[in-house]
């Protein structure tokens, strides 16, 4: 007897071969760079669906007859009949899941559940799957080349070993620390903004301080600087300036960041620079916390 697979899920596989198929058409005689994004593209897009075809099939309170089947309530043990379907969609690692799932309801003690959020190990109200708060986790901290490698494989599969990690890190940070310093001499000698402006919304907030970070050679003096909107008391869109050079070139950064924000353009007619000044720490946490912008820090450390 030869197994069919089932017509959804090969609907799902059709569907992505002839999306690859139609890349391949529209991109003849591309790069690389371009037919493996559209690749990854593609197949990225049909992940959440095909994740969708195997938890349908391997989670047994989904299934038909399971459908009829009273279940005990999780708070007091009195079994219960399903009373309706429900959605919920889930962000994980193949992208959105969208579930309809039997919902159970206690005529006990009054609580809702579903047997399906049980089994896939789904916390009430949760929006990520948990292999999704592992990755976000991964990424939020300081990375080192070391664990980047290890990251980098465990969430795209690539093997990449850290020494490549380290020389691509270092060539992206002397270009960044080389684009940023040519951007601030040139709005230096033009007084104007040295790159596209993306204007801040409302008053143009720019913070700055130093603080102290401990490097491989010991601690050392990292300057920082906050490019931001101000409106109704909150700091919006902000961005960051970082490094360890002295103030003399920290300071042309900085102006140059401000000017990319709108800070030089007259035709934005502003009610104000409001330049302000805060304890070092406070602008440190902001940068540091890791629910916030720990990246921003990692991604400068080769610039620094
Ligand atoms: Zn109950």
């Amino acid at each position: 007897m030869t197994e069919t697979l089932p017509d959804s899920m090969l609907a799902r596989l059709v569907a992505l071969g002839w999306a690859l198929l139609e890349r391949a058409r529209q991109h003849r005689d591309a790069t690389l760079e371009v037919l493996e994004h559209e690749v990854l593209g593609c197949v990225r897009a049909a992940q959440g669906g095909l994740l969708e075809e195997v938890v349908e099939r391997s989670t047994t309170s989904l299934g038909l007859a399971q459908r009829r089947v009273r279940q005990a309530c999780p708070g007091c043990g009195r079994r219960a009949k399903m009373r309706d379907w429900r959605g919920r969609t889930v962000r994980t690692v193949c992208g959105p899941l969208r579930l309809e799932r039997p919902w159970y309801h206690c005529a006990g003690c009054g609580q809702g559940w579903s047997p399906a959020d049980a089994t896939l190990g789904l916390a009430p109200r949760a929006r990520l799957s948990v292999g999704l708060q592992r990755w976000v986790s991964e990424v939020g901290l300081e990375t080192v080349f070391r664990q980047g490698s290890r990251h980098l494989a465990e969430l795209s599969g690539q093997a990449v070993s850290p020494e490549s990690i380290r020389r691509h890190s270092q060539r992206q940070g002397a270009a960044l620390a080389a684009a940023s310093e040519a951007a601030g001499v040139r709005v230096l000698a033009t007084r104007e903004a040295a790159e596209p402006v993306d204007p801040a919304p409302g008053q143009l907030l720019v913070e700055t301080d130093g603080v102290q970070v401990h490097f491989h050679r010991g601690w050392g003096e990292v300057k920082l600087g906050l490019v931001g909107g101000y409106v109704d008391g909150e700091l919006v869109a902000p961005s960051y300036v970082a490094t360890r050079a002295p103030v003399e070139a920290f300071g042309p950064r900085l102006l140059a960041e401000a000017a990319r924000r709108g800070a030089l353009d007259p035709a934005l007619r502003r009610p104000g620079l409001a330049a302000r000044r805060r304890a070092a720490t406070t602008v440190a946490w902001s940068l540091l916390r890791p629910d916030s912008h720990r990246p921003v820090i990692a991604s400068f450390q080769d610039a620094l």
